[in-house]
């Protein structure tokens, strides 16, 4: 049994010892060849060892842009959930949870019992992960107001739990960050009152200062940096600039001004060895950053958070387009009236948005050929508006047409309101703690003793799931549906612990 769970594997695939859940896993896939017109599939099982180190270490996690909605509301979050608060409301007593997040508020379905019912556990029951409540945060911000007025100045939780919280966060306060005007909306200048300053050397350098400070002040085992500081526009990529890690190197000791503070941040924490992560749309993740996680071994992971309007649409394209249905026009509003909205509201940041939002329907349309002709793709629109009244409660209207059977059209309308920040921030803490579960992840190959154990690529695209844009690593295909992206986490998880992948044929239920 995996001590603490729930679960116990009773197989003589798996073996648990102090260090390590290990098990024989016999991993199912199809290769296919194209010839002629004529697709040949070659199904081929390989037998695999997979190891999950069981020890989770202290994790310290650090916001680039801690002191803003999300980074407000998931240091108040993490609070309120550690002191187990409540608070009043208009229609009764509220407590703190974690709902949003799939490893501490969803449930994977284990097999049938007995009687065939399903048994379902929490994500988190699976594998030893790192728990909310341990998790210690600290981070940068251009705007040096403290975490207690930052979580204020938000406009995000119940005002019952503000006030419970102003206190304990009162004390904290976000870092000096690097602050480029050229690279975010004009409209932020009023914010930047703590601010590193020098040349990108120097600010490179703080920022790894910085990173080691925390871990030895805190104790930490293990850092990952976080980008949730505004959305940057895209800076150029060419090379000699970025397009190498060579090239990368050399702009930050020339001091060019279009090395993007994100992209500083990313390589101060890759030469610290601590993963990064980018939860805006930006294209932090230059050629040479790319490069430079490669060779030192470093999990990335991004872009831009996917937490409300995409994560529809990678759901309902999806079902559209598996139901046989045509999507022939998706147009998408938006408006909100944070900070994130307003910095939005400058045109070269929303495009950066824009990018983001809308190549999330090009696997599910390129896996339809009835439906699209080869070069075919739906009208595709996004809008995002700034509406300083509604504050965090974001606004999002999406209309999508297809075309059904002989010639009919179907047309869906969905108005959607929520508050922003509280959809973004458990995806914040599921980033997190499945990177961190990534890195104690190994496999090799069962027939040969003496292959090395392998660990996740350094771009990892697990994390797809919570990301808008995934990155993949090189020759590896884009998944953005969310079905899939989900499975993905599901069934790696379960095949640490030994168990198929759930396939739904319950083959025992349909026959005697
Ligand atoms: P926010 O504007 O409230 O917070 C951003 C914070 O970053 C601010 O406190 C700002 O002062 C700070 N900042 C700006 N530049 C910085 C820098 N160079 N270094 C350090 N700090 C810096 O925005 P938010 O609502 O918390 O969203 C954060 C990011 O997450 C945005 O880029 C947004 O597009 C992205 N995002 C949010 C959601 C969501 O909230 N649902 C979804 C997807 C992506």
């Amino acid at each position: 049994p995996i001590k603490d769970s729930v679960l116990e594997i009773i197989s003589p695939n798996v073996h648990v010892d102090d260090e390590f859940i290990e098990t024989d896993y016999e991993y199912k896939t199809s290769n296919v060849k194209r010839i002629d017109g004529k697709v040949q599939v070659y199904p081929e099982t390989t037998a695999l060892k997979i190891r999950t180190a069981r020890n989770v270490p202290k994790l310290g996690l650090m916001l680039v842009g801690w002191g803003g909605n999300n980074g407000s509301t998931l240091t108040a979050a993490l609070e309120a959930n550690r002191q187990q608060l409540q608070w009043r409301t208009r229609t009764g007593i509220q407590k703190a949870n974690w709902y949003g997040s799939i490893t501490q508020a969803s449930t994977v379905l284990i097999g049938s019992d007995e009687e065939g019912s399903d048994v379902h556990v929490a994500m988190n029951e699976l594998l030893p992960m790192v728990r909310p409540n341990d998790i210690l945060v600290d981070g940068w911000d251009i705007s040096g107001l403290n975490l207690g007025d930052a979580m204020r100045r938000a406009e995000v939780l119940d005002i019952g739990v503000q006030d419970q919280l102003y206190e304990n966060l009162v004390g904290l306060k976000p870092r000096a960050s690097i602050y480029d005007p050229s690279f975010i909306a004009a409209n932020q200048v009023g914010r930047a009152n703590n601010v590193i300053k020098g040349s990108k050397m120097e600010q490179y350098e703080q920022v790894r200062r910085d990173i080691r400070d925390f871990k030895q002040r805190s104790g930490v085992e293990t850092v990952i940096v976080l980008w949730t500081a505004n959305t940057e526009r895209f800076c150029d990529v060419r090379e000699g600039l970025n397009n190498t890690m060579e090239d990368l190197k050399t702009t930050l000791q020339a001091n060019k001004a279009e090395l993007s503070p994100s992209t500083i941040f990313a390589m101060a924490s890759i030469d610290e060895g601590c993963t990064y992560i980018n939860g805006s749309p930006q294209n932090t993740f230059v050629p040479g950053l790319i490069e430079m996680a490669e060779a030192k071994g470093v999990f990335i992971a991004g872009d831009d958070f996917k937490s409300g309007q995409t994560k529809i649409k990678s759901v309902l394209v999806d079902f559209l387009v598996g139901a046989g249905i045509k999507p022939v026009s998706i147009v998408s509003y938006n408006h909100l009236g944070n900070n994130d909205g307003k910095n939005l509201s400058a045109p070269e940041q929303f495009r950066s948005k824009e990018i983001s939002k809308s190549n999330v329907v090009d696997d599910m349309v390129a896996s339809n050929k009835i439906l699209y002709g080869a070069k075919e793709q739906p009208d595709h629109v996004v809008v995002i508006k700034y509406v300083p009244y509604v504050g965090d409660s974001k606004r999002a209207m999406d209309e999508y047409t297809s075309e059904i059977m002989m010639g009919g059209h179907n047309t869906l309308v969905i108005h959607n309101t929520c508050e922003d920040s509280l959809l973004a921030t458990p995806l914040i803490l599921d980033l997190v703690i499945l990177a961190e579960l990534s890195s104690r992840i190994h496999i090799r190959s069962a027939s040969h003793s003496s292959t090395p154990w392998v660990p996740f690529k350094p771009i990892l695209s697990l994390l797809s799931y919570l990301c808008k844009a995934p990155l993949v690593p090189r020759n590896s295909q884009v998944v953005n549906s969310l079905f899939r992206q989900r499975a993905a986490i599901e069934n790696i998880l379960r095949g640490c612990i030994g168990l198929p992948p759930i396939s739904h044929m319950t083959l025992e239920q349909r026959f005697d």
